[in-house]
């Protein structure tokens, strides 16, 4: 077969090649094109899900009873019971059938109808069977909607598999790098997501396209997807060329020296394994909540987390680890924690405004990592999203806290502890000179500080082209951070995604960051670009950019497409869709305005987008 080339939206860096897999049910992705004119299908999708999901709670069920845990295997045999009740499969059917619903929503609807009613019985033993029920929606809708579906079983057998999912998902990135996945193609996700930065983090490349069903027209078709060029390339000669091309550039070049230093930004300590220390300072950042996230409903105790951050202070020796502390919440929810109702997750409970509610959660980070690094280790506590003093020393009394009850116990301390701010919030930037009184070092969280400072979501395609990292605006108040530390004496980085945009690399430099913290896999990519540019052309480009007044001018500089140009988003998946007018994209469930023609429905932001639609 020829080769095919398709374009893709590159949401994580790296060129792969291998076999794509499927993680969905076949059929789902057809929804959005009008798989709701395929009932049977989807009443067939619905059956096998119910089956399979009944036939592992049965299992639960034994094994429960095995533990003698009574209450939870009867909690597990009225789920069964109702996964197997005639009335919910009738109900489902119905509304899949003849309301030509998709089979999550009927699922959704009809548990929603069952648990209403056991609401409203005025029962309290009810009410709490009710929400018990929530879980088992949730548990049948994720697989009906292909995240259950078990990933091991889709890659099983294959040679390098790349993934074809909807959407990226930061549990299943952490699956994916457990069970050899190589790589991802998905539907929805974007670049500043915390799914994308765990991919990166793990040298996973990932490409966005509109449509998965075009590059499925054989099993497990071979592929390279080129996410540095937003290609993906399906089956053809060019995957044997790839191969031989590789195989022909593979000496490793000799590490440049640098006017600035490189460090590591980890999610995991097993990524520092066989790492090439040469040139490269320590960690500058470990996002501890993947392990928060890994722990499902449990959050880590202090033996977990003193086990694992043993695990990174080993491997880095005696060179200095930034350990942020959990930064749970807005991006990075845990199934552990409930953070209440919130209308903008990224303004509510995040970071140390849980650990207001629990305290402990930060004392026991703390008492981990400092047992974690006792003896010879350098640790680097570094706390997120802080807003003014008041909360660096609300930290700080707890910091205080744990450390004393440490020394109460006789525990060794490490050789080296050093706390510092991350700076996220527009605050923490204005009142940085103040800060740097206080802290030991600082780092700049720029994929946060960019939407907080521009009041721009970070993970919203609707405003991608909104959070401008490279606005002159931006530019200056990394520039003053920059000279204010450079004043204080104190160390500063950069530790957001722009520090290993290769556009943005020289530009930073120039602007006075001493220090980028970057993910392995990036190192040596950015490590390239810094050393192609001098110290004073950096200089001269950054003195240039911060002439200019609107983002524009600066990418024209960076020799970067206007903003007008970029590619605006896509036809999205699973509950999106692009409304045909204006461009929007919408949640279809939430949207009062749609039209059905030829069999494709359509939705539309308002009804004048639906009447010029309909009048052509
Ligand atoms: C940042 O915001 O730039 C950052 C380093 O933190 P995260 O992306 O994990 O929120
Ligand atoms: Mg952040």
């Amino acid at each position: 077969m020829p080769e095919r080339i398709y374009l893709c939206q590159p949401i994580a860096p790296g060129r792969i090649e291998g076999r794509l897999c499927e993680l969905y049910p076949q059929g789902r992705l057809a929804r959005e094109e009008g798989a709701f004119a395929r009932p049977e299908e989807e009443a067939r999708h619905f059956r096998r899900e119910v089956a399979q999901l009944a036939r592992e709670l049965r299992g639960s069920v034994q094994q429960l009873e095995a533990e003698a845990m009574w209450a939870e295997a009867n909690i597990m045999r009225t789920h069964v019971a109702l996964l197997e009740d005639n009335h919910f499969h009738h109900r489902v059917r119905e509304l899949i059938e003849i309301g030509r619903q998709p089979a999550d929503e009927a699922v959704e609807q009809v548990l929603q109808e069952v648990t209403a009613a056991m609401n409203d019985s005025g029962d309290a033993r009810m009410a709490e069977r009710a929400a018990d029920l929530r879980d088992l929606a949730e548990q049948l809708t994720d697989r009906l909607l292909g995240h259950g579906v078990d990933m091991v079983e889709a890659v099983a057998g294959v040679e390098s598999p790349i993934l074809a999912m909807p959407e990226l998902l930061p549990s299943a990135v952490l699956k994916a790098r457990s069970v050899g996945v190589r790589g991802f193609v998905v539907m929805r996700g974007t670049t500043l997501s915390h799914a994308a930065i765990l991919a990166k983090s793990f040298g996973l490349p990932v490409g966005r396209v509109t449509a998965l069903e075009e590059l499925e027209a054989a099993r497990h078709p071979r592929i390279v997807l080129d996410a540095d060029n937003g290609r993906i390339i399906l089956e053809g000669p060019e995957v044997e060329r790839s191969t031989a091309a590789r195989a022909a550039a593979g000496k490793p070049a000799a590490v440049p020296e640098l006017p600035v230093k490189l460090w590591l930004s980890v999610v995991d300590p097993d990524q520092l394994q066989g790492v090439d220390w040469t040139g490269v300072a320590g960690v500058g950042l470990y996002r501890t909540e993947t392990l928060f996230i890994q722990q499902g409903r449990d959050l880590p105790d202090e033996q977990t987390q003193a086990a694992v951050y043993r695990r990174l202070f080993e491997a880095c020796g005696r060179r200095p680890v930034v350990l942020r502390t959990a930064d749970l919440g807005g991006d990075k929810p845990v199934a552990s924690v409930s953070f209440g109702p919130q209308e903008n997750p990224y303004l509510g409970v995040r970071a140390h405004r849980l650990f207001r509610f629990h305290p402990e959660i930060l004392t026991t980070q703390v008492r981990a990592a400092l047992l974690a690094a006792a003896g010879e280790h350098r640790l680097r506590l570094m706390f997120p999203m802080l807003e003014t003093l008041d909360q660096w020393y609300f930290v700080q009394h707890l910091v205080r806290r744990a450390v004393n009850s440490l020394r109460e116990e006789g525990a060794p301390m490490p050789g080296d502890f050093e706390q510092g701010l991350l700076v996220e919030t527009p605050s923490a930037a204005w009142g940085f000179r103040e800060f740097l009184d206080v802290v030991d070092f600082a780092a700049v969280g720029t994929n946060d500080l960019v939407q907080y400072f521009f009041a721009v979501e970070r993970d919203n395609a609707n405003v991608a082209q909104l959070y401008r990292p490279e606005h002159p605006l931006m530019l200056r108040l990394l520039s003053r951070l920059a000279r204010l530390a450079r004043w204080a004496g104190k160390e500063l980085s950069v530790c957001g995604e722009i520090a290993a945009d290769p556009a943005m690399g020289p530009l930073l430099m120039g602007l006075g960051i001493e220090h980028f913290s970057i993910s392995p896999p990036q190192l040596d990519r950015v490590r390239q670009t810094l050393a192609s540019t001098s110290l004073q052309d950096s200089r001269q480009l950054a003195r240039r950019c911060l002439k200019c007044r609107t983002a524009d001018q600066v990418r024209e500089l960076l020799g970067l497409p206007a903003i007008g140009d970029l590619e605006t988003p896509a036809v999205l998946p699973a509950g999106q869709a692009v409304d045909p007018v204006c461009g929007i994209i919408l949640q279809t469930a939430e949207s009062d305005f749609n039209l059905l023609v030829d069999g494709r429905r359509y939705y539309f932001c308002s009804r004048r987008c639906l009447r010029r639609f309909h009048h052509g």
